[in-house]
């Protein structure tokens, strides 16, 4: 069997969850099989599609490690991926059809169409559109030679009915009575994405689509389409739909909807990438962290639930933060560094990024998110800037000002400088002054960090250095008056 899947993404709005979900289960399956994963871009709507969104899914695409072996920027043995580079083909498509017989130019107007809906439903007869509206023969040639506009429709066989078996949903059938004579062609020469997805399908010879469930009842039409050319329909794959944990569809009111903004908020590729999968498949009993080698090994889209998925905001944070523990030190600091620069707005120099290194460690332990990063170190190296709550709830409690004053004098004279140096030398500290560690250390905190969540005091204030840290320490004595 040879596999060739296509991912068909219109480029009328960012690269979302479902579609990049929907990306990756025909990346899964073209690898696993050894076929091919074709990238096209759905691009008929000329209003609605742009550029800027066209980027975003192949830069999403790419962020996800999704790479593809045809298609818009790799090209292929096709000469473009583009629909609307391939109106011409469609045309040409739907020409042969209505000479054929199988498609015929409709002249019937909105208001018609409506009228007999409306009156169908009235009678209890489906008001699917059966071309009844239209001229005769004669007529319909005198009205297209007098330039008058028609759309072209597919004439549905009926009585009939479509059936097949959906590699996800099992045996689906749809009669005809039921199925529109549907546009192919639009008055103004463009083609439906019915006609534009199936010429497209048989052209770059498609064998399995696998696609969102919202386009389950668009099936029927394009089998009729694909074998009306006189080609072999694909094997299809429905994946149902992302829910919110409330159970709707899954929407902005649920949080971010773009992969892009997952991107931004600082979650990883590789935790995305396995996330999404687990959203309708299981790669073995109760294992959810799989790399994507792996999942390629073992994806088998006949074992993909048809149950509506539970898209999880939680569980992927959860998801992230297994996998920035599972970078290595080095790895994490070269994932940050760029943040915490664009954070700085500067770059950092070789002493610095080795402050970096040290620290960084200490937070990869804790963080979910790597935009958790910048802020908890950017006290190592920029001005202090102190955050009013954390201050007026630490500095003003009774021990503070002792503490900052005892810290500020043991560590200007302390003999070394290490993590441990650090530790004795304020734990000596508490101890003279008989503070408790919450009480005595929660104040230094703050003096060096501005903040009352900082990465663990010792080693910050190691990393920090002497000077800079007695400065501090001094400071905030000054400021607590
Ligand atoms: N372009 C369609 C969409 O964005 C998908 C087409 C298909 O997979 O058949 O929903």
């Amino acid at each position: 069997m040879t596999v060739r899947v296509r991912f068909a993404p219109s480029p009328t709005g960012y690269l979302h969850v479902g579609g990049g979900r929907t990306g990756l289960y025909n990346y899964l399956f073209a690898r696993h099989n050894n076929g091919t994963f074709v990238l096209r871009s759905d691009d008929t709507d000329e209003a609605r599609s742009t550029e800027e969104f066209r980027l975003d899914i192949i830069e999403s695409l790419r962020w996800l490690g999704l790479d593809w072996d045809e298609g818009i920027e790799v090209g292929g043995p096709m000469q473009t991926y583009r629909q609307s580079e391939r109106l011409a083909r469609y045309q040409e498509v739907a020409a042969e059809l209505v000479a054929a017989g199988k498609a015929y130019h409709s002249f019937a107007s909105p208001e018609q169409l409506d009228q007999f809906r409306k009156e169908a439903q009235a009678a209890g007869r489906s008001p699917a559109y059966d071309g009844s509206l239209e001229p005769s023969p004669a007529d319909a040639t005198a009205r297209l030679a007098a330039e008058e506009p028609a759309t072209v429709r597919f004439a549905v066989p009926r009585p009939g009915e479509t059936s097949f078996e959906d590699v996800v949903r099992g045996t689906v059938a749809f009669d005809h009575a039921q199925v529109e004579d549907f546009v192919i062609l639009r008055s103004n020469g463009t083609p439906t994405y019915h006609l534009a997805s199936s010429v497209d399908d048989v052209d770059f010879e498609i064998s399995h689509v696998i696609r969102g469930e919202d386009l389950l009842s668009s099936t029927p039409k394009h089998i009729l389409l694909t074998e009306a050319m006189g080609a072999e329909r694909a094997t299809y794959a429905h994946l149902s739909l992302l829910m919110g944990p409330d159970g709707k569809k899954l929407s902005k009111r649920h949080g971010h909807t773009a992969i892009k903004a997952y991107r931004d908020d600082g979650y990883l590729a590789t935790a995305m990438v396995n996330y999404l999968a687990l959203l309708g498949w299981s790669p073995g009993e109760d294992e959810t962290v799989v790399s994507l080698g792996d999942m390629v090994a073992r994806f088998d889209l006949s074992t993909v639930s048809k149950n509506p998925a539970i898209f999880d905001t939680d569980k992927l944070q959860w998801m992230n933060g297994v996998y920035i523990r599972e970078m290595s030190p080095a790895e994490f600091v070269d994932a940050v560094r760029p943040l915490v620069e664009a954070d700085l707005d500067r770059r950092l120099d070789d002493g610095e990024m080795e402050k970096l290194a040290e620290i960084a460690p200490l937070v990869q332990e804790r963080a979910k998110l790597l935009t958790e990063v910048p802020p908890q170190v950017r006290f190592l190296f920029g001005d202090i800037e102190y955050d009013e709550a954390s201050w007026n709830k630490v500095m003003t409690k009774e021990g503070a000002a002792e503490a900052v004053a005892g810290a500020a004098d043991r560590l200007a004279t302390v003999d070394g400088w290490s993590i441990d140096v650090v530790e004795a030398s304020l734990r000596a500290m508490l101890a003279e002054l008989e503070l408790s560690a919450r009480k005595g250390l929660q104040p230094l905190r703050v003096a060096i960090s501005g903040s009352s969540v900082s990465p663990p005091l010792f080693e910050s204030i190691a990393a920090l250095g002497r000077p800079r840290t007695v400065e501090r320490l001094e400071a905030a004595r000054e400021r607590m008056g």
